[in-house]
């Protein structure tokens, strides 16, 4: 055990809190169980980890809690964090939502996988803590063939000072190398090029409450005993036009090139989720392959691996792309959101 470090930060409960909002698939829930286990098995500290998340494996949001305070503390409480000391965002998508950073303390920090400079993310609802990193944590693991919660976890390394790096990869490659031996080398790669190029794009000068010192987010139900229509109706139900997957995607999209495409429809048929948009054409062909509605793409890249022509063709996501070449599967409609 290397311990004896001190929580740098401690709420009035004596607790140093941190979340992780991600993505289903995206490796958050194990994030948080690493870093678990190297505050409690290798610096001593008292610790808890659990995760909240939907009835999907994959690109349903979800949250990672991780609750430390010192060795001579108990720890009872199993809530979920919302006050945290650290919020780190795996996905930028979730940063539309102003729930993503809620309750992030002004003296806190706050991690973005992202390329972008602090200006260029003005346009979300993001709060002002003490300090804030960007890392492009899904090109590192690209790169590293790995996944982006190791980057991730070097980032928060960089973040968190009381955290020394070596003990979280030790971490890593004892709980990788148990379940996954061949990801052990990308992912200490990975580690390593999320500590080095996390950038801290912004620091506080003061050291008192900031205007983004946000409230604390508690999802209440929507209807009661008392409020609840009769009879059970269901008064607004879900519609799958306004889903948006685009938050699915790691990294990499389908892009269509139309000169090359015969329009065989063998793309539509691997499809999981419908997004290829088709026109209607003249003999001999019926039907004519116009596009892609990335509202509703996840990046699966089945039709890539089943065209035969090469028009569809897998690319590296750039910031925008997919909003200014999708082809609305519903013009006009209430569905068409960014896509991107
Ligand atoms: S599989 Fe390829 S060639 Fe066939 S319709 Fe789809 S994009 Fe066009
Ligand atoms: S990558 Fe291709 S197959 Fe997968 S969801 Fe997107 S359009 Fe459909």
């Amino acid at each position: 055990m290397q311990g004896n470090q001190k929580l740098p930060l401690a709420d009035k409960c004596g607790f140093f809190e941190i979340r992780f909002e991600s993505i289903g698939g995206l490796g958050a829930h194990l994030a948080g169980q690493i870093f678990a286990i190297a505050a409690v098995l290798k610096l001593g500290f008292n610790g808890a980890h659990f995760s909240s998340y939907g009835s999907e494996k994959k690109g349903s949001p979800i949250k990672s809690y991780v609750r430390l305070c010192p060795a001579d503390r108990e720890l009872r409480n199993s809530s979920p964090v919302e006050r945290p000391d650290l919020v780190a965002v795996f996905h930028e998508a979730l940063l539309r939502m102003p729930s993503t950073c809620a309750g992030l303390k002004p003296s806190g920090a706050l991690i973005l996988n992202t390329g972008k400079t602090w200006e260029q993310l003005a346009s979300y609802p993001l709060p002002v803590p003490a300090r804030v990193y960007a890392v492009d944590a899904i090109g590192i693991a690209v790169e590293e063939k790995s996944r982006v919660n190791t980057a991730m976890l070097g980032a928060a390394a960089r973040a968190l000072s009381f955290l020394n790096p070596d003990v979280l990869l030790e971490a890593i490659v004892e709980i990788l190398g148990g379940k996954h031996p061949a990801a052990v080398d990308s992912n200490r790669r990975t580690f390593r090029r999320g500590f080095e190029e996390a950038r801290l794009v912004w620091e506080s000068q003061s050291a008192g409450p900031s205007s983004g010192d946000g409230v604390a987010a508690r999802p209440a139900p929507v209807y009661g005993y008392l409020t609840a229509p009769p009879g059970g109706l269901i008064v607004n139900p879900g519609n799958t036009i306004l889903n948006d997957l685009s938050a699915s995607r790691q990294g990499f999209l389908p892009v269509f090139d139309p000169a090359l495409c015969n329009h065989c429809g063998l793309c539509d048929l691997v499809c999981p989720d419908y997004c290829l948009v088709w026109g209607s054409a003249s003999e001999p062909i019926t039907r004519r392959l116009e596009g892609i509605d990335y509202q509703y793409c996840k990046g699966c890249l089945r039709c890539v691996d089943s065209c035969p022509t090469g028009a569809l063709k897998k690319e590296r996501e750039q910031d925008g792309f997919a909003q200014a070449h999708r082809t609305p599967l519903f013009p006009g409609k209430i569905g068409n959101r960014s896509g991107g």
